[in-house]
């Protein structure tokens, strides 16, 4: 999915400045985003004064939205800079077509993977017909120096690997948890796991002392280290954790997103991630000007016009608020 707000902000992040080293139940609030006319999602990351986690740099929740009759998401074609997107579904599904000639359908729990590298553009629709309902997260993971300028492709990964325990199902979507590894690509150590949790259920995950974590709650009434985390929002839980205790009171979807903190220092604007405000301002005017980013064929559409640039110069100068 494409950031469409139009006053697309700075945002300046990464650093180890504004991680916390010991746990903590830091819970974040949504901030509403309007994405086109019919579609509003909840944005938790980036959050006031939370800018990352991880190499998570960007997390959208959107739906449950009844789409029977609404022709759901369309989100023209746009590009991406410096980044991976990871679209997740929970309900519905969305029809991706890239400037690398990729087409694939994304169903509930499959992984849809774009490293955009250097360079890609790609649009995301609801195919037709299409499922009643739309229920899903889009996330984006900030790629580190030595690989953002990386060749862009598609990985579609149909069958991920399930960790059960009593009352929990969790379906590995990026790096390892429990000893289960996703076949998805990674460049930073990091984590993404869905973790489907039946009411009653009490449990624990195994963590990783040296990642930061949190838990972006899907559906349902969950407690997590104690914190009830309602649908939409998101628990930060810091560093220094070997375990995760999880309680449900319903039946509950949660997201566990972690990694180890990531330490340069980026500028994120619009559908961009890169180090300077040149980078950003070069990238923005290579989209106007449709070189590089290549061409996504078969979107019944034009392109998105790119925002203004804000009238400051961005820096990257440490986490700020
Ligand atoms: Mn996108």
């Amino acid at each position: 999915m494409s950031n469409l707000d139009r006053q697309a902000a700075l945002s300046v992040c990464g650093g180890r400045g504004f991680v916390v080293s010991e746990p903590v139940r830091e819970l974040l609030s949504p901030r509403r985003v309007q994405l086109g006319e019919s579609t509003e999602v909840r944005r938790l990351l980036p959050n006031l004064g939370r800018r990352m986690v991880g190499g998570w740099t960007f997390v959208d929740h959107y739906g449950p939205d009844d789409i029977a009759d609404e022709p759901g998401m369309q989100v023209p074609p746009h590009p991406h800079m410096g980044l991976q997107t990871v679209s997740w579904l929970h309900d519905g599904e969305v029809l991706h077509r890239d400037s690398t000639g990729s087409l694939a359908t994304i169903h509930p729990r499959e992984l849809g993977l774009m490293t955009s590298g250097r360079a890609i553009s790609h649009s995301e629709e609801s195919p037709e017909p299409h499922a009643r309902f739309l229920h899903g997260a889009q996330l984006w993971v900030a790629l580190p120096d030595a690989d953002r300028n990386t060749e862009p492709r598609f990985e579609h990964h149909t069958d991920l690997p399930v960790v059960t325990a009593p009352g929990l199902s969790a379906t590995v979507i990026l790096g390892d948890l429990d000893g289960a590894t996703s076949p998805g690509t990674t460049y930073t150590p990091i984590v993404g796991a869905d973790l489907t949790l039946a009411r009653g259920a009490t449990t624990s995950l195994p963590l990783d002392r040296d990642f930061e974590y949190a838990v972006l709650a899907m559906s349902g009434e969950a407690h997590v280290d104690g914190v009830p985390v309602l649908p939409g929002s998101m628990l930060y839980l810091g560093c220094g954790r070997t375990e995760l205790p999880l309680r449900a009171e319903s039946d509950a979807g949660l997201m566990l997103l972690g990694g180890e903190p990531f330490e340069e220092e980026i500028v994120m604007w619009w559908n961009f991630v890169g180090r300077s405000h040149e980078e950003i301002a070069q990238a923005r005017q290579d989209w106007t000007e449709s070189t590089r980013f290549g061409e996504v064929k078969g979107y019944d559409g034009g392109p998105l016009p790119a925002p203004e640039l804000p009238p400051v110069a961005l820096k990257p100068r440490g986490r700020v608020r």
